[in-house]
């Protein structure tokens, strides 16, 4: 899960980090209000997706006046950070903060690292926002150093990172504070990634964190109700909620072949096998081992939903999951709903027989594929 710079803030601040004072604001009357409390100031759209600063999304203004026009000419407005989708971002909401005078900008992130199970602090002494150019022309100045999750962050940890940085002994404890902090917030609240981009060295010396991103592990969200809180459904995919609201495991893609499929194995060996084939899922949907004929239903509807679908492939083998189930789940939903896209049924496993037969007597018209691969050929044959 992600939140919003302003949010992601307010944490690292909770843990003792140095950041920078400010006011979320979604108005140009609030914009105006929250300038007044600043000589300079800059306002930033809060979209989930960095790349905001290239994308005109971080804006420098030296009045209340301009702070108003500026949000006026911001909110409502969609932007194209490079990093977001073709769609871009709507933005909401801005985030007005002081301006600082900024001597140097480096990069500092504490993330997980699946080789030797723990976690890693990744730097550069050249930060900003040029890092995603640094990490693949000069991947020597990026430096990555292994923390142990038993042990949380150890001084020594961080000194390769203060030389690197150019920092003297008084930034060098100023760093350590901020290490220990992300580090703790990271273990504590099951980050995946706690990510100041730039951390800069402000005129008067000081290390302060002038943007900040970070994501949570899904799965231990409901260990942390009050970070689960934090997030902000315009930022969300509206088929994704209404899946997770309805327990079930899916991810919107841009391609055209509408997938419903028990395990989440058989979901991605479903996209292998479509992609194999030349065609392009539209999701990943995986309807769960014990699923009713509601819930199929309602995976149906939301599959059903998505303009971009141009053939549905229902590609179930039954386990636990009885195919009969799956069967009157598709036809009840077919049925409310009425189905404009054909519709491609791979059926195999326990009760197979008799969803088959459920399906032939509702009268819709179906595709049956006698294999996974006649299936894929068949689905992507129907979408084009
Ligand atoms: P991002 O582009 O989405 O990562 O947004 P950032 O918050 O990182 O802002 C982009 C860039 O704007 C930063 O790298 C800074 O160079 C600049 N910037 C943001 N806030 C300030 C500020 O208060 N003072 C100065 N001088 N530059 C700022
Ligand atoms: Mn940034």
């Amino acid at each position: 899960m992600k939140i919003h710079e302003y949010q992601a803030k307010e944490l690292l601040r909770e843990y003792g980090a140095p950041v920078p004072g400010g006011y979320m604001v979604t108005t140009p009357e609030g914009a105006k209000e929250a300038a007044e409390h600043y000589e300079t100031c800059v306002l930033k759209a809060q979209v989930h997706s960095g790349g905001r600063g290239k994308a005109g999304g971080v804006k420098l203004v030296h009045s209340p006046a301009e702070a108003f026009s500026c949000a006026e000419n911001l909110l409502g407005k969609r932007i194209y950070p490079h990093q977001a989708g073709p769609d871009g971002k709507l933005v909401s909401k801005l985030l007005v903060t002081e301006a600082v005078d900024v001597q140097k900008e480096f990069y500092l992130a504490v993330t997980g690292d699946m080789e030797n199970a723990g976690l890693v602090i990744v730097s550069s002494a050249e930060g900003g926002v040029e890092i995603e150019e640094t990490a693949k022309t000069r991947p020597e100045a990026i430096l990555t150093i292994p923390v142990s999750p038993m042990t949380g962050y150890r001084t020594y940890e961080g000194l390769p990172v203060a030389a690197s940085f150019g920092l003297d002994a008084a930034q060098t404890k100023e760093l350590h504070a901020l290490l220990r902090s992300m580090v703790r917030l990271y273990l504590e609240k099951d980050c995946s990634l706690v990510e100041i981009n730039p951390l800069v060295l402000t005129k008067e010396g000081k290390l302060l964190c002038l943007d900040a991103k970070v994501n949570f592990d899904d799965n231990a969200l409901y260990r942390h109700p009050e970070i689960a809180d934090l997030k902000d459904p315009a930022e969300e995919d509206p088929m994704e909620l209404r899946a997770q609201a309805q327990g079930l495991s899916y991810v919107h893609l841009s391609g055209n072949i509408g997938c419903l499929v028990n395990g989440a194995g058989l979901a991605m060996a479903t996209m292998d096998i479509l992609s194999a084939y030349g065609g392009s899922p539209a999701n990943f949907l995986d309807v769960g081992g014990s699923a009713t004929a509601q819930k199929v239903k309602a995976a149906f509807e939301i599959v059903l939903s998505d303009p971009g679908v141009k053939a549905i492939f229902v590609n179930i083998f039954g386990g636990i999951m009885k195919c009969d189930i799956i069967a009157e789940g598709v036809v009840e939903a077919a049925r409310e709903l009425g189905i404009s896209v054909p519709l491609i049924v791979r059926l195999e496993g326990t009760n197979a027989d008799k969803g088959k037969e459920i399906l032939r007597a509702s009268g819709l018209s179906i595709i049956a594929a006698g294999s996974m691969a006649e299936g894929a050929k068949l689905a992507i044959g129907a979408a084009k």
